[in-house]
C-alpha cells in the first residue's frame, strides 16, 4: 500500500524537489498539505500540521520542509500523533532537540528519517568507495555560492539557529562524514558574522579526522557560478567531486556515474525505512557545525544588505 505523505511548508525546496519527487517516486504519495500561504489544487490543504494531523487520521507520515527553528514543536506533534517523520536538513536548530526527536520516534516505535540530500547525490558512493583503501592525505572542501541568488528573502538563515552559510556548508559536512572512515572534528573555525546579523556570510574550518588535515572554506558572497567542490588527495593521486557531489573525477578523469536524483532517493529510502520499521537520525554534520559556532572565533563583517548588489 501506498504511504501517503503530509508536506509541511511549501518554499523553496518543497516546490523544486519535494512536489517532483512524490510524484516520481512508487509506494509514497502526497496526501496532504499543511502551509500557512499556499493551497495545491485537488488536495486536502490546512494552515498548519497540527490541522493536519487532527483531519487526516490516515495520513502515515510528515515530511517537514520548514526552516529549523520552530521545526522541533511541528516534529514533536507529528511524533505524539504516532506518524513516521522525515526532516529536511539541518534536522533542527539544536542538538538536544533533535535528540529528544530521536528519543522520541524510538519510544513510539515511529521511523525518524533525518535527510541529507546531498549523501543522496549520484558521486558520493563512488566517492566513498575510492577512498576505502587509499592513504588519504588531505581534504579541501570549497562551498561558495550567491545568497542573493539561492536564498532570496530567507530571514531566517540569518536568524539564530538558521546556521548562516552552514545551511549550505553543512551539506559539505554531510558529504565529508559519509565518506571518511575516520570521526571528523574540530580544530579550528573562524565565522564572519555581517553586522546586526544573527549567523555568519563565510566561514573556514580546519578538521581532522585521523592524522588528516581538512579544511573548508564556506563563503556566501561568491557571485557567478557557484563552486560546491571537494577535493581528496591520497598517497597516490586525487579525486574531486564537484557540483554538490553530483561529479565525481579521479586524477581528473570524470567517472562514469548516474544522472542525481537525490529526493527521489531520499522518498523512496523513507518508504523502506518505514517498511522495515527501522529510522536513519545521523546528527554527525549538526554537531559540527554546533562545535564551530561554541568553539569558533567570531569576526564582525560588512552589513548585509539583500537588496544591494553583491
Ligand atoms: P523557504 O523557501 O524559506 O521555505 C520554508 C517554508 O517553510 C516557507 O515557505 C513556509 O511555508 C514555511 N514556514 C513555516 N514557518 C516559517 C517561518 N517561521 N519562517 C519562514 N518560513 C516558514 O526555505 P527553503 O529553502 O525551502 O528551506 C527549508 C528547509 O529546507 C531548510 O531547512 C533548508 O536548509 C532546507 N533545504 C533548502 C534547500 C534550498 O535550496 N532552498 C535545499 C535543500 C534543503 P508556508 O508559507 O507554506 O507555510
Amino acid at each position: 500500500m501506498s504511504l501517503g505523505i503530509g508536506l509541511v511548508g511549501l518554499g523553496a525546496i518543497a516546490r523544486a524537489q519535494h512536489l517532483p519527487a512524490l510524484d516520481r517516486v512508487t509506494g509514497v504519495h502526497l496526501a496532504a498539505l499543511a502551509s500557512r500561504n499556499a493551497t495545491l489544487p485537488g488536495l486536502p490543504c490546512y494552515p498548519d500540521v497540527d490541522a493536519l494531523l487532527a483531519a487526516q487520521p490516515d495520513v502515515g507520515a510528515i515530511s517537514l520542509c520548514t526552516p529549523p527553528q520552530g521545526r522541533f514543536e511541528q516534529a514533536m506533534a507529528v511524533l505524539r500523533a504516532g506518524r513516521h517523520l522525515m526532516l529536511e536538513k539541518p534536522p533542527g536548530a539544536t542538538l538536544s532537540e533533535v535528540e529528544t526527536l530521536r528519543a522520541e520516534a524510538a519510544h513510539r516505535g515511529l521511523t525518524l528519517f533525518a535527510t541529507w540530500h546531498s549523501r543522496a547525490a549520484a558521486g558520493v558512493d563512488a566517492a566513498r568507495n575510492w577512498l576505502t583503501g587509499q592513504s588519504l592525505r588531505k581534504v579541501m572542501i570549497d562551498w561558495r555560492e550567491d545568497v542573493r541568488k539561492w536564498h532570496p528573502g530567507q530571514d531566517w538563515i540569518w536568524q539564530a539557529g538558521g546556521l548562516g552559510v552552514f545551511d549550505p556548508g553543512i551539506n559539505a559536512l554531510s558529504i565529508l562524514t559519509a565518506v571518511l572512515h575516520d570521526p571528523v572534528r574540530i580544530i579550528r573555525a573562524d565565522l564572519q558574522v555581517p553586522k546586526g546579523r544573527q549567523t555568519p556570510i563565510a566561514a573556514q574550518l580546519e578538521m581532522r579526522a585521523a592524522d588528516v588535515a581538512i579544511h573548508a572554506d564556506f563563503d556566501w558572497r561568491k557571485t557567478g557560478e557557484e563552486l560546491w567542490r571537494i577535493r581528496f588527495e591520497t598517497a597516490d593521486g586525487s579525486a574531486t567531486l564537484d557540483q554538490g557531489g553530483a561529479r565525481f573525477a579521479i586524477d581528473g578523469q570524470v567517472q562514469p556515474i548516474a544522472e542525481s536524483a537525490e529526493y527521489a532517493r531520499l522518498y523512496e529510502r523513507f518508504r523502506d525505512l518505514v517498511a522495515r520499521g527501522e529510522s536513519d537520525a545521523d546528527f554527525t554534520p549538526l554537531r559540527l557545525v554546533a562545535d564551530a559556532f561554541m568553539n569558533g572565533r567570531l569576526h564582525q563583517v560588512a552589513p548585509f544588505d539583500e537588496a544591494a548588489d553583491g
